[in-house]
């Protein structure tokens, strides 16, 4: 937690991957989850590291309905009062999925195509952009506030229109940069998950990753977290490596143009102040 200076618009990644997701954001007063994967417990833990309170979230938005991004927003809707944001199709498979803890209906908010949230200040606004993955109505969330804008885009088969739409200008990103294409190949998967993982409805690959930061950095990104990397598929060295790599390629210097950072898989990650 060394790099946290305080402000009053933060990004800190809880916990990133296939075994749990889960984002803190803070805009001024409001703070919220980007989805939760991970226990109650977790959260509090590392919101209590960077001085924050629990008891002070407004909401959780719900990027799909996969149980590492979903398992515990039950929980948390029920002992924190928290609504719900997630997609019709989203609203559709966690209501009978027996893995997630049950969100009673007072607390379930569904939308079409963005969320409208219940008492959200004017300078904050919230909108959601489809990504493109194996389960229905997936999304991805852009955050802005005070002029400024954040997002989040994992799992995600490639980078659509959509999602380039909805991330250029974006100051902070997490990006997914899932799996080393050689290391997917070579790997223990089946060979129908690796066709799954790196099918345009599965995961971006570093590559993809890497291409794609550079496409923002260009526009004005400034701080990118590389999340939901793979344990079997990739290693968080080579994540960063390949990406870097990319930047360089188009002429970004990825030390002086932009903050680098990694989205830890099973403890919190640095917070961003953006
Ligand atoms: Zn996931
Ligand atoms: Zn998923």
């Amino acid at each position: 937690m060394s790099e946290f200076t305080g402000g009053d618009a933060l990004f800190y990644p809880i916990a990133s991957g296939s075994s749990g997701n889960a984002i803190f954001v803070r805009c001024g007063t409001v703070s919220f989850l980007v989805d939760c994967g991970v226990s109650m417990r977790r959260v509090k833990c590392a919101l209590s590291e960077i001085g924050e309170d629990i008891a002070g979230l407004s909401f959780i938005l719900v990027t799909h309905a996969h149980v590492d991004h979903t398992k515990c927003v039950g929980a948390m809707a029920c002992r924190y009062h928290l609504p719900i944001y997630a997609s019709r199709g989203t609203w559709d498979i966690v209501r009978s999925d027996i893995r997630v803890s049950r969100v009673p209906e007072e607390y379930q908010r569904e939308f079409d195509a963005s969320p409208e949230i219940d008492g959200l200040p004017d300078a904050v606004r919230i909108s959601a952009f489809s990504t493109p993955h194996d389960v229905p109505d997936s999304v991805g969330y852009r955050i802005e506030y005070a002029g400024r804008a954040a997002a989040v885009a994992t799992d995600l088969g490639y980078v659509s229109l959509d999602v380039k739409a909805a991330l250029y200008g974006a100051d902070v990103v997490l990006l997914e940069s899932n799996h080393d294409l050689d290391m997917l190949s070579s790997g223990p998967y089946p060979a129908f998950l690796k066709k799954r993982v790196a099918g345009n409805r599965g995961h971006l690959s570093n590559l993809a990753a890497g291409r794609f930061a550079a496409e923002l950095a260009a526009r004005g990104t400034r701080q990118i977290v590389l999340g939901h990397i793979s344990d079997k598929n990739n290693t968080p060295a080579l994540a960063l490596e390949t990406v870097e790599r990319e930047l360089s390629r188009a002429g970004i210097d990825p030390r002086r143009d932009l903050r680098l950072c990694l989205a830890r898989r099973e403890e919190p990650s640095d917070v961003l102040v953006w």
